[in-house]
């Protein structure tokens, strides 16, 4: 393919041990590539040996923050087939979060294509082992020296892969969860509907105290009144209460997570009722009060879906399905990644062959 040239390593890397990758410890031999200055547009892609990149310490990406990312995986199905899982939806979301940070639109098929190229040269990186799989990382970062504050003239795209373990190397586990009523992520207007760094660096200190109490992650609320659920870490989160599943509503702050997206067409197939609406964590706690709140679970590329098990918010502190995962959080999860690692019937059209 002479649209990404290939400059190969002279010096390959030792390949991790399958069943200790852990998430984003290890990166491949290789990195994808792409230039933009404004006149020119996007130009040089290529594929070259991974390795540090050489950027001036005024470059804009450190002092204002201009990145947008995406994560998606790949996984190799039982017939050897290499396949990545609802491609289209994350190279749109890359360019809305883009237009949102005030970087410039890529071409999502050359992308794809590049990203494919990519794979293929680094297929012998792909894990074997349950579970296993390739994280793609792609991401863009204003690349432009200068401190005054304006939107860049020069970016650059980059795509990183890496080989990472089943996110519960012992079976999907519920976790426990803190109501975040201090600390916001975002709110209306705000970047939360963008993938962007400045949403996690709003959001690590939070997460780390939390962490130090025991809880695995926060349960994010509205910025403004502080009162309705939009997201779990950085999970979308969805609520079985009374056989209804909910999960709010797009408004601005949340991303919208693929993940997300295919549970919620899934739920519509086996016809179980799903809204997206406005939650309110007093509804929630009230729900769990009347014996209502049958499951909770967030959902993301990286876990696919992770049951809680509890939750706590002021001094309630209450225990979801009995701290279980709940049976649909456990349907959900075996559909969802029967149909990823193509051990299962794809009947939406979600899986994309790399080859
Ligand atoms: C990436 C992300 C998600 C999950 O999106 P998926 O496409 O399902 O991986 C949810 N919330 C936040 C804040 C995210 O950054």
């Amino acid at each position: 393919m002479e649209k990404w040239p290939i400059t190969l390593t002279s010096t390959k890397k030792v390949k991790p041990d399958a069943d200790r990758l852990g998430f984003g410890k290890y990166f491949t031999d290789h990195m994808l590539l792409m230039d933009y200055s404004a006149g020119q547009g996007w130009h040089d892609p290529r594929i070259v040996p991974y390795g540090p990149i050489s950027l001036d310490p005024s470059a804009m990406v450190f002092h204002y923050g201009q990145e947008v990312f995406e994560g998606m995986k790949a996984y190799r199905t039982p017939q050897g087939e290499l396949v990545l899982f609802r491609p289209d939806m994350n190279l749109r979301r890359l360019n809305q979060s883009c237009a949102r940070i005030g970087i410039p639109q890529v071409d999502p098929e050359e992308v794809l294509e590049g990203i494919s190229r990519l794979l293929l040269l680094e297929e012998e990186w792909m894990p074997e082992g349950e579970g296993n799989s390739m994280y793609i990382r792609p991401f863009i970062i204003a690349t432009e020296s200068g401190l005054g504050v304006r939107a860049a003239q020069e970016y650059r795209l980059i795509v990183i892969l890496s080989p990472v373990g089943a996110y519960y190397p012992e079976g999907i586990h519920p976790v426990r969860i803190y109501v975040e009523d201090r600390y916001v992520r975002a709110v209306r207007g705000g970047t939360g509907e963008a993938k962007t760094s400045g949403n996690y660096a709003a959001g690590i200190k939070a997460q780390e105290d939390v962490k130090s109490l025991g809880f695995s992650q926060v349960l994010w609320l509205d910025g403004i009144e502080k009162r309705y659920i939009e997201e779990v870490g950085s999970m979308n989160v969805f609520f079985k209460i009374d056989g209804e599943v909910v999960t709010p509503e797009l408004n601005g702050s949340i991303l919208a997570g693929v993940t997300r997206d295919s549970v919620i067409r899934l739920l519509r197939e086996w016809g179980v009722p799903v809204k997206e609406r406005r939650i309110s964590v007093t509804e929630l706690f009230e729900a769990h009060q009347d014996g209502r709140l049958e499951e909770a679970f967030g959902t993301g590329t990286a876990a696919v879906i992770s049951p809680i098990g509890s939750m706590k918010w002021d001094d309630h502190d209450i225990e979801i399905a009995g701290g279980e995962t709940g049976e649909l959080s456990a349907k959900l999860y075996d559909t969802l990644t029967g149909i990823q690692r193509g051990e299962r019937e794809d009947s939406f059209g979600w899986r994309y062959s790399v080859r």
